[in-house]
């Protein structure tokens, strides 16, 4: 599978020279599977950028598969603005893996007719919403699955199979240390992730800022490095910057996470997200 980076940070979008390496859209991964399906993880600010490339490519992926962890901000942003919603040529299938995905895409709070000029049933494109069935279910050569993560309000995390072999797992957003209850323990999300081809994960935290934002449903890069040990993953992807973190920060990350993986994980090949990164997903 072929998997492709829009944005990358979390919580809002950050532009300006500080950002400018690793992008300042918020999140959307594109992934195309081998029977050349396209399944569109998040529409943060970045799936406005897919939606342009998709449209100068001529012909629209039908459906276009759309996965959305949970509905805060920087995870919906963008889909006011994803080109192919505006054609009428485009069908594009809203997945509910969870009751609580349900819900947010019933709500579409976006397209309410207070948060943006055109309400959803004005939307040219095809819209197709089927409830919630199960947790796992069939796009194109892949099995999708679901899992609960530890974040305020709920979202979902994703893994999936394509029937060529390759699998990656995508969550976000993922508290590992969570003070309260935690709905999924980190052993769980190992078990989850295992053996993934690539494990995209929020990392959005570093010591510094905690205490204050514990609680918050993010994780630290550390507890990351840890879980990606864990599932033996062969890629481990951190993902949903922190608005605050330059590009300088996010490079010291890249070193520590490379040098703590050359010890304590030497199979592991750790990489901190960044806008345009695209890679192939080998299966095995
Ligand atoms: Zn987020
Ligand atoms: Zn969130």
């Amino acid at each position: 599978m072929k998997v492709n980076f829009y944005g990358v940070r979390g919580s809002i979008p950050t532009p300006g020279p500080a950002t400018v390496r690793y992008g300042g859209n918020t999140v959307c991964v594109s992934v195309r599977l081998s029977d050349n399906s396209l399944i569109v993880l998040d529409a943060g600010t970045g799936v406005r950028v897919l939606g342009d490339e998709l449209i100068a490519a001529g012909t629209l992926p039908d459906p276009i598969h759309l996965l959305i962890t949970h509905g805060h901000w920087d995870h919906i942003m963008g889909a006011p603005f994803f080109g192919p919603m505006w054609r009428t040529d485009a069908h594009i299938l809203f997945h509910a893996m969870s009751p609580r995905a349900e819900a947010g895409i019933k709500k579409m709070v976006l397209f309410d007719g207070e948060h943006f000029p055109v309400r959803v049933q004005d939307i040219p494109a095809k819209l197709e919403m089927p409830p919630f069935g199960t947790s796992k279910l069939r796009i194109g050569s892949a099995t999708v699955s679901q899992i609960f993560l530890n974040h305020p309000g709920g979202a979902d995390g994703f893994r999936i199979d394509d029937d060529d072999g390759s699998s990656l797992c995508y969550l976000t957003d993922n508290e590992l240390a969570p003070p309260g209850p935690m709905t999924t323990t980190p052993a769980e999300l190992a078990k989850f992730a295992a053996g993934a081809g690539m494990l995209i994960h929020d990392a959005q935290y570093l010591p510094s800022d905690m205490p204050q934002k514990r609680g918050w449903g993010h994780s630290l890069v550390e507890e990351v490095l840890d879980l990606g040990k864990q599932a033996e993953a062969r890629k481990l992807v951190l993902h949903h910057h922190d608005p605050g973190r330059a590009d300088d920060a996010l490079d010291r990350i890249a070193v520590h996470a490379r040098s703590w993986a050359r010890s304590n994980a030497p199979k592991l090949d750790c990489v901190v997200a960044s806008e345009g990164m695209s890679f192939d997903v080998k299966p095995g």
